[in-house]
């Protein structure tokens, strides 16, 4: 069967290159005789694969080694939780900026450990713009908790403004995908089923002075202290999807960020350009400045518009355009792996839909 051109918001499509390493190494990986699913977690080959996976990450994110890199288990969630068991104390604030489903299923994950409050909101426009930047954070701000790009409702923070609190930022749709200040953040984590390999995976960059503040109390498998003195591997790690993990590290190092930019910037252009353009379909996001490059989020004038366009993109083999459950209409993921021709394919296919309707 061929393969079809998945748009869709994560588990996102993977580079076909990626998926053929990971097959063969799914069989033996490299002189070990072994499969990859059966390697064991504290050999010298995964130990080797863990240090080529922060290498290239610290790299990739022009961080020096004041940053621990974990590749740790359960996704973007699990460090949901992870985030305020280890910084949050019975005296002091989590403080969450609201910029969309997301940004508020942290915040509320918080809630379980701690005191934590919206300091920002942009809920009572519907998500279809960033909130205002805190202009104060409360006392005993213990870090300020951002979204980095809002996958659901395709809004993206650009630039951000200097914070008077350790800023902690949920990058899980966005990293990678352009040159950015990582040094501005004490913490920042990304699920990797977007730009970096398979669900399940999380990886956590945290910086030292951040993990020298961290909780002493915590189990050591939810520990970042732990997992940083044991090396990512407090119990049976997912060999599996850390070398996917490490498979598109060196796919977006041979591409280089630039030449990734560049190229996420022309797609996500094409798409909104067409829909400025379109008297069918409207973006969702109101402030131009503040739409995603990741997540193109538009509904279309009638509902008969939208059945008809998902009907068509799914007979010419392109998926994962619904929008997500909770906003309707559609959103296109553009993120690193969808290249330039998959956009194009789509814009024309729109257009052709458009002028039927019109004659
Ligand atoms: C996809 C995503 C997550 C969810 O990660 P899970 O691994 O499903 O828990 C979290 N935050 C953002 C911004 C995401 O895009």
């Amino acid at each position: 069967m061929t393969r079809k051109t998945n748009f869709g918001a994560g588990p996102a499509t993977l580079p076909a290159e990626v998926l053929q390493q990971l097959s063969a190494a799914m069989l033996s990986y490299g002189h070990t005789g072994l499969p990859l699913p059966e390697l064991e977690h504290r050999g010298a080959p995964f130990a080797a694969i863990l240090e080529e996976c922060n290498a290239l990450l610290r790299e990739l994110c022009d961080i020096d080694n004041d940053y621990e890199v974990l590749w740790l288990h359960g996704g973007g969630r699990q460090q949901f939780c992870m985030v305020p068991q280890n910084f949050l104390t019975p005296h002091t604030t989590a403080a969450y900026i609201d910029s969309g489903y997301w940004a508020r299923e942290a915040m509320q994950y918080a809630a379980y450990y701690g005191q934590s409050v919206t300091v920002a909101s942009s809920a009572d426009t519907a998500y279809d713009r960033l909130p205002e930047w805190p202009a104060t954070l409360p006392l005993n701000t213990a870090y300020l908790h951002l979204t980095t790009n809002n996958t659901i409702y395709g809004t993206q923070w650009h630039t951000l403004p200097a914070a008077t609190a350790p800023l902690v930022a949920d990058m899980s749709s966005d990293i990678l995908s352009r040159h950015h200040n990582y040094r501005q953040y004490a913490l920042f984590y990304a699920a990797a089923q977007k730009n970096l390999g398979l669900p399940g995976v999380a990886v956590a960059v945290i910086h030292c002075d951040m993990l020298a503040r961290a909780n002493r109390n915590v189990p050591p498998l939810l520990s970042y202290a732990a997992q940083a003195r044991e090396k990512s591997v407090v119990n049976t790690a997912n060999v599996m999807g850390v070398y996917a993990s490490l498979l598109m590290l060196r796919w977006t190092k041979e591409r280089g960020i630039d030449a990734i930019e560049a190229e996420n910037a022309q797609k996500a252009e094409l798409l909104y350009n067409h829909l400025a353009s379109s008297k069918l379909f409207q973006t969702r996001v109101a402030v131009a400045a503040h739409r995603s490059l990741m997540n193109v989020c538009f509904s279309a004038t009638d509902t008969r518009h939208e059945k008809a366009l998902l009907q068509l993109c799914e007979e010419h083999n392109m998926t994962g355009i619904k929008g997500h459950r909770s906003t309707g209409g559609f959103r296109v993921s553009l993120y690193n792996a969808v290249r330039l021709p998959d956009v194009q394919r789509l814009v024309t296919l729109m257009q052709q839909y458009e002028d039927s309707v019109q004659e």
